[in-house]
């Protein structure tokens, strides 16, 4: 790829959530650029993904908004439940919560469909090559190259030229390996997950996110993320079995898992508001995860070339933030291209704002991320069921541990009000001029 006319030239190395966001931020802001994919065609990988009003802000400002909100359910509220199936704690979400963007919870591959069709009809399909797989990078003081492959045979395509690379690989980012080939495979939790989509009636509110349980015993995350999917008017419902386990596999967005090796953990769970072991033996199909991460990187831009979401900062996905730091990666990063005139000053500057601020949510998901309200009342009560909620913790406190978690991602309220009043501002700004 060249540099056509003076404009700056982008190559995006995998096209997921963060590859997609970044093409399409720098469409909008009239940088040119180019994905490679190395999957032959889009498959619908994974199960359910939740975009917290941070991320979903952004998506907004892409115009994305009445896409989405088509294929998605608009999340309510969240729910947390003792694996007694007791109510501790209930809080609204997205819209209800007073938010200008809604939270939604979305099939991963849906999300990642609305992504493509804006990036190709934005980009064009010249812009977007799949089939592609990156083996390794390179620079001089005039630009950087991509060596690719074919995906499939394993035999040399051509080397890709332009004024900085992104590397949007993944976990297993080939990139982030070669700038950091000291650095292990990805850290196991020891925490396993099973996931997995359910046709059923609408649980609670029908846009509720519910977690139950604590990972000791057994945990599950519970969300719709379709509605209506047949006559009969059910949702499609996202679930996810955490539970504590010494064996794991790699991560792969598409290893198949077994009921019979989690379903012990929830036996009993026969509750008011729904029979868990029946909602799982009506499981679609089931997938396996291992939860991981990496340890946060001293850096990640070598020059005109850097990373990007789950190949900067993998990790446990406990606070439905991953792809959501990836796509406000992707805002930051156009954002530093737009302002420095110098490419290299601009993935410096990305870094600088960037890094720092994700190694604490990387840091907060193993410590305290919204799930820790089940882990204080699993401690509190010794994993026995409770009278009166408020005689094991106050809700004011449950309170304080979600909104922690919140300010720490930038997900939080006030956080977002104050990027929208800067956002207003800059562009009241240049109307006037
Ligand atoms: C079980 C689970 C649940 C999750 N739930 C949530 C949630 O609710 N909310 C949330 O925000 N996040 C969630 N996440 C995290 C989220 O899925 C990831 O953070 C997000 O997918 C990262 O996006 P990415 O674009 O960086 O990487 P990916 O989505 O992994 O995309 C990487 C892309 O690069 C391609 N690629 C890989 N290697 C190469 C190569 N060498 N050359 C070319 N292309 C390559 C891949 O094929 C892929 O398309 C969850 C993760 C897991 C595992």
């Amino acid at each position: 790829m060249r540099k056509v006319g003076g404009r700056l030239n982008v190559i995006i190395v995998g096209g997921g959530i963060g590859g997609l966001t970044l093409a399409l931020c720098l469409n909008q802001a009239g940088i040119g650029c180019r994905i490679y994919e190395s999957a032959a065609e889009y498959r619908p990988l994974g199960v359910g993904i939740n975009v917290l009003p941070h991320a979903s802000r952004e998506l907004a400002r892409l115009g994305l908004e009445a896409a989405l909100t088509r294929a998605a359910v608009l999340t309510r509220e969240a729910v947390f439940f003792n694996r007694f199936g007791q109510l501790i704690y209930r809080e609204p979400l997205g819209r209800e919560a007073g938010y200008a963007d809604p939270q939604y919870s979305i099939h991963r591959a849906e999300l990642q469909r609305v992504l493509v069709d804006a990036a190709i009809e934005r980009l064009g399909a010249q812009c977007f090559r799949t089939g592609w797989k990156c083996v390794g990078v390179d620079q001089d003081a005039g630009g950087a190259v991509a060596h690719f492959v074919d995906a499939e045979r394993g035999v040399g395509r051509s080397s890709e030229r332009a004024d900085v690379v992104v590397a949007c690989d993944g976990l297993h980012s080939i990139v982030r390996k070669t700038l950091h080939p000291a650095e292990g495979a990805p850290r196991y939790s020891g925490v396993n997950m099973w996931r997995g989509t359910t046709r059923w009636p609408a649980i609670l509110t029908g846009a509720s996110m519910i977690r139950a349980g604590w990972l000791a015993t057994g945990k599950m995350v519970i969300y719709p993320i379709r509605d209506a999917v047949d006559g009969a008017g059910r949702q499609l419902v996202n679930w996810v079995a955490e539970v504590e386990t010494a064996r794991h596999d790699e991560r792969d967005w598409s290893r198949r898992g077994r009921l019979e090796d989690f379903i012990g953990a929830f036996a009993d769970w026969h509750f008011d508001w729904l029979d868990v072991p029946a909602f799982l033996r009506a499981a679609d199909a089931i997938l396996e995860f291992p939860m991981v991460d990496q340890d946060p990187l001293p850096w990640w831009s070598d020059r005109r070339i850097t990373l990007l979401g789950d190949a900067a900062h993998p990790m446990y996905p406990r606070g439905s933030n991953g792809a959501g730091q990836a796509i406000l990666d992707a805002r930051s990063l156009a954002d530093a291209l737009v302002a420095e005139a110098d490419p290299v000053a601009a993935l410096a500057a990305y870094e600088a704002r960037r890094l720092p601020f994700t190694a604490e949510v990387v840091r907060m998901n193993r410590s305290n991320p919204p799930d820790a309200i089940l882990r204080e009342v699993w401690k509190r009560t010794g994993d026995r069921p409770f009278e009166r909620i408020d005689d094991v913790i106050s809700a004011a406190d449950l309170a304080a541990m979600s909104e922690r978690y919140k300010r720490v991602a930038g997900a939080d309220r006030a956080s977002l009000a104050a990027a929208a009043e800067r956002d207003a501002r800059v562009s009241g700004a240049g109307t006037t001029t």
